[in-house]
């Protein structure tokens, strides 16, 4: 099992802040994740960067501090998260056609055009 320094900064740099994770998802009753176009509303969707990111916690109770343990347990995190990368976690079985192929049909590319 890999393991990284969770201490602040250096786990923080792990994230490649590409919003992946800020968009809404749902789970149907088998498990699937499914990420959906809409993003918090919080995310500058052109940019990628959250508009509040410094105070996140606080204005937003809903937004989540991803630590070493979380990324291990939560099944909703993108598999192309750096956090899920760093750690070695692989992709999930079945998981990547369900959830990245609705995420490309749906979610803004970096210019905010829908694909
Ligand atoms: S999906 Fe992972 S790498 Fe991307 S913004 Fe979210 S925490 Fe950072």
């Amino acid at each position: 099992m890999e393991t990284t320094d969770q201490s602040g900064d250096a786990w923080e740099a792990l994230c490649q802040r590409c919003g992946l994770c800020c968009f809404e998802k749902f789970e149907d009753e088998t498990g699937i994740v499914f990420f959906t176009s809409t993003p918090c509303r919080y995310l500058d969707v052109v940019s990628r960067q959250c508009v509040i990111y410094d105070r996140r916690f606080t204005i937003n109770p809903e937004c989540v501090k991803l630590t070493e343990e979380l990324v291990r347990e939560l099944n909703w995190l993108h598999d192309e998260c750096a956090y899920r990368r760093a750690l070695g976690l692989s992709r999930r079985p079945g998981r990547a056609t369900a959830a990245s192929g609705r995420q490309k049909a749906k979610e803004p590319d970096k210019n905010g055009k829908r694909k």
